[in-house]
């Protein structure tokens, strides 16, 4: 893949490239944006940039022929060190960042990225879902972001600054991506045949992706996106409690399989899809001037028709919304941390009522 098929990161680029002009690269940096909108991406193409055995006078342009190039695509480069949390767990393993109990500091990311580059001239490591380190397995990276290896680079990639642990976020350069626009999606579904199956529109996918390819191919199954319209539908009444909506919610997560990790991804989802909801509340009543290529038609024609007209005060209302965005976070970390998820969605829906509906305190 070349740079320029990384859509809308070109600040990211430029200031990659003016930082390698300079010779200031840092060695740690994290990169945060939504999920599927290309940060790994553009994390493995500046590894393949940096490792590149034949780009010497044009430092973000790897020949893609090398042999250091090619490794970095098959991920067998041996400089280059990739973790992610693997697909049943609920965190990165500290095993992957600091060796197992009988080989602490003797294996894992940690000891990999302080060992001299075999043949790239750095080492470079990518930690993926970034969201997923718990405090402990951000505490066993504190010596490496401490004391980086020379030429050593660690990206850490995650979707929110404010999901990182603070240890992290210290010691880190910031770097964030913006969103696709939704006729990037669609460039990108209609050319490279992701979605599999044509339930529905590629325009509609694209439409209702806030921007994110990976939300894209989650919406291709026409439970999810048909559970996204329901979702909108009972927050635009401000009473998502009613018709027992919550066992809906907790349906929607069960049906994706037994595990505990795929229900976990689901809440996430649907606290997601409730902010995508809440911002365009925000947009509708605010009267935004937004591109329309970033925003869900089917979202502004439902909250325009719910709230357009609305005689609320419009600073109370923006500071209820404010706090059931928060609500949803808040919703999203106790997914995260394993707690019990009927009980967890019940009260979630029950307060996002109670708050929309500008009740001060809680009522039966
Ligand atoms: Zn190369």
């Amino acid at each position: 893949m070349a740079w320029n098929e990384i859509l809308n990161h070109e600040p990211a680029f430029e200031r990659f490239q003016r930082s390698i002009e300079r010779n200031r690269l840092a060695n740690t940096y994290l990169f945060v944006g939504p999920p599927g909108i290309g940060k790994r991406t553009f994390a493995l193409k500046l590894a393949q940039s940096l490792l590149c055995e034949s780009n010497i006078n044009s430092p973000l342009m790897p020949c893609n022929q090398c042999p250091g190039c090619q490794q970095v695509v098959a991920a067998t480069h041996p400089d280059l060190i990739l973790v992610s949390r693997p697909a049943k767990k609920s965190i990165i393993p500290l095993e992957a960042l600091i060796g197992d109990k009988d080989h602490r500091r003797q294996e894992g990311l940690c000891h990999a990225i302080g060992l001299k580059p075999f043949r790239g001239g750095r080492k470079i490591a990518i930690i993926d879902d970034a969201d997923y380190l718990n405090q402990e397995g951000a505490n066993s990276l504190l010596k490496t972001l401490e004391e980086p290896p020379p030429m050593s680079l660690l990206i850490l990639i995650g979707t929110s600054e404010q999901r990182q642990l603070s240890t992290i976020v210290s010691r880190s350069q910031i770097v964030r991506f913006d969103p696709l626009s939704q006729s990037q999606v669609l460039e990108i579904l209609t050319s490279k045949s992701i979605i599999e199956n044509d339930a529905i529109p590629l325009s509609d996918l694209a439409n209702a992706s806030a921007g994110s390819l990976s939300t894209a191919v989650l919406l291709s199954d026409s439970d999810c996106f048909e559970f996204r319209r329901r979702l909108f539908q009972q927050l635009a009444t401000k009473d998502p409690g009613q018709n027992d909506f919550a066992k809906t919610i907790i349906g929607f997560a069960e049906s994706a399989g037994k595990e505990n990790s795929l229900r976990r991804d689901r809440l996430i989802l649907a606290a997601d899809f409730a902010i995508t909801f809440y911002r365009q509340w925000i947009l509708t009543i605010t009267r935004a001037q937004v591109d329309p290529d970033r925003v869900d038609p089917y979202l502004v024609s439902l909250t325009q028709e719910a709230f357009g007209d609305s005689s609320d005060d419009v600073n109370q209302t923006l500071d209820q919304i404010g706090r059931c965005i928060e609500r949803c976070c808040d919703m999203q970390q106790q997914v995260r941390s394993n707690a019990g998820f009927a009980n967890v969605v019940e009260t979630w829906i029950r307060e996002l009522g109670w708050i929309s509906r500008g009740s001060k305190t809680p009522v039966a």
